[in-house]
């Protein structure tokens, strides 16, 4: 089949794994393959964890503050000690970045109510939490995704009420890929009652046909993107109409534009929702600025 006529099929995303890998648990810079959990770890029986992922860019951590920030919120609404300082965060990700080589990529960080015996009773608050960390060189500037436009499909949002947590609890978001990956698609928009909440690992946004710059409001309906504040930051610089406001999956299909964003893919143009061309198809002119210009401070100009 004509790869232009065709569906769009995934881009395999590579992984780019040094060896030997070096990963961190609970204090200690391991061999990946040295680094075990036990089985009764609350993340592996009950999704008992919180994690976070910064993007790391010419070797630097991009708007790592902010992802600390929203892992220590996180880490208090579930009621587990957020272990380490933010000031001790950073020093770990930034030697685990340098262990590994990572140029460009990503850190992954996650912390667990910890290990506990499985019965009905919640675990003693000394239980010390499971703190791990793991990074992943990834291209994300040169992605050729960003330059022909990302299909995506939807789903409907079949998430608990409080996805304003970023929990390990990622099964609904699991199935969502499932459905993306079927349809041969990067990534699956999530909706409720007509309206899109977010992607199942990004913020959508659409721009209309008015120029205005839309995303849903910030609630316990969707994720806090650290990206998505990024880029309404460098939309209001810019003088864009901006509305935070729900819009509906016909809306986003009948846009001028539409993009999402995320720690591991910045600003990523879409081209078709559900089969159905946003605009021409391909990425508009507003998605490419405020990719350029995210790019520009995600490296620190
Ligand atoms: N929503 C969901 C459900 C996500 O998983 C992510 C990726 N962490 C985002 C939004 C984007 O958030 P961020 O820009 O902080 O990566």
């Amino acid at each position: 089949m004509n790869p232009a006529s065709g569906p769009q099929t995934v881009l395999i995303e590579v992984i780019d794994v040094p060896s030997p890998r070096i990963v961190y648990l609970n204090g200690a810079f391991l061999p990946f393959e040295e680094a075990r959990v036990p089985i009764m770890d609350r993340g592996f029986l009950f999704a008992d964890g919180i994690y976070e992922v910064s993007a790391v860019l010419d070797g630097k951590l991009v708007d790592n503050a902010a992802h600390l920030a929203r892992l220590d919120r996180s880490l208090a609404e579930i009621g587990i000690r957020n272990p380490h300082t933010l000031a001790e965060w950073e020093k770990l990700e930034t030697e685990l970045v340098a262990r590994n080589g990572v140029s460009e990529g990503l850190v992954y960080m996650q912390v667990t109510r910890g290990v506990a015996e499985r019965d009905f009773a919640f675990p003693p608050a000394d239980t010390p939490p499971t703190v791990m960390m793991f990074t992943q060189g990834k291209t994300i500037v040169a992605n050729p995704l960003a330059e022909r436009g990302a299909a995506i499909v939807t789903v409907e949002d079949i998430r608990w009420k409080r996805r304003d947590i970023k929990s390990v609890a990622l099964l609904a978001q699991v199935l969502a890929k499932q459905v993306a990956a079927a349809a041969g698609v990067a990534e699956a928009w999530m909706h409720e009652d007509g309206l899109v909440t977010e992607g199942s690992s990004s913020t959508a946004f659409i721009v209309t046909k008015e120029r205005v710059l839309v995303t849903r409001p910030l609630s316990t309906a969707l994720l806090p993107g650290i990206t998505r504040a990024a880029v309404l930051r460098l939309a209001a610089e810019e003088d864009l109409r901006i509305e935070e406001r729900p819009f509906s999956v016909a809306e986003a299909k009948d846009a001028a534009e539409a993009f999402y964003t995320s720690a591991s893919a910045f600003v990523m143009p879409v081209s078709t929702i559900d089969g159905h061309k946003v605009g021409e198809g391909r990425p508009g002119p507003l998605t490419l600025r405020l990719r350029a210009l995210y790019l520009d401070i995600a490296r620190g100009g």
